[in-house]
């Protein structure tokens, strides 16, 4: 049985995540969160004190990779790393700018490849990232562009760490963000940007409310053409 897929893919701090688990929801789909499988190869690289920018360092700890997901009880995503539960682990502030530099190198994309394709064979799926609609799944039933100025994704990102008690302020996040865009939109492989036949939803001017709300209407109507 052929499963429906959703991609919705955009720069950091566009509310993709929020967004995405909510629409996952709503339809009754499994939501992957495929930053947070980078993330785990990040803290893996960061654990083993291995330079995140450095393919000699960084690929050979991809074979062995302990690497696991599931979903909780809460119906949350959560990542294993090596049997450990390391889901609030790589919510740290510093493990978004390692993940964007392991991300960069190739081989640690071709290895997250199938992990995420396999998701979305087996289950009607919502997933986000950054390269979802042009790469992983460029056959999805509807892809979504989200985004947002990079002020508005700099003062959503302070909240979501502030919420999760860690302390930042917003220069800093903003400057991490940019450097983080320009990072995701100019790497060789896979760069940030919106597929062919995906829709640009821009969320600025709207609350998460609205913007769920434009999201959900958008998605529901292509899916029924
Ligand atoms: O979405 P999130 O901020 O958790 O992603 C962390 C980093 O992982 C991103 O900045 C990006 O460099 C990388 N990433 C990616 N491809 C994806 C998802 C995330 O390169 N599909």
């Amino acid at each position: 049985m052929k499963h429906v897929s959703i991609a919705i893919d955009g720069p950091a701090g566009a509310g993709k995540s929020t967004l995405a688990r909510a629409l996952a929801r709503q339809l009754g789909y499994l939501y992957v969160d495929t930053g947070a499988i980078y993330r785990t190869v990040a803290l893996r690289a960061l654990r083993a004190g291995a330079d995140p920018e450095d393919p000699a360092q960084v690929v050979p700890l991809l074979e062995g990779l302990d690497l696991a997901m599931d979903y909780g009880p809460d119906g949350e995503q959560r990542m294993f790393l090596e049997g450990e539960d390391v889901s609030q682990a790589i919510r740290e502030h510093r493990i978004s700018g390692l993940a964007s530099k392991v991300s960069a190198i190739p081989q640690v994309r071709d290895f997250l490849l199938d992990f995420q394709r396999r998701q979305a064979r087996e289950h009607d799926v919502v997933m986000d990232g950054r390269d979802i609609g042009t790469v992983v799944l460029p056959q999805a039933d509807v892809k979504i562009f989200l985004t947002a100025a990079p002020e508005a994704r700099a003062r959503r990102r302070l909240l979501e760490l502030r919420q999760r008690g860690q302390e930042a302020d917003l220069d800093t996040v903003l400057r991490d963000i940019v450097q983080r865009d320009y990072d995701d939109e100019h790497r060789p492989v896979a760069p940030l940007r919106q597929a062919e036949g995906a829709v640009r939803l821009d969320t600025t001017q709207l609350n998460l409310e609205q913007s769920l709300q434009s999201l959900s209407s958008l998605v529901k109507e292509r899916l029924q053409q």
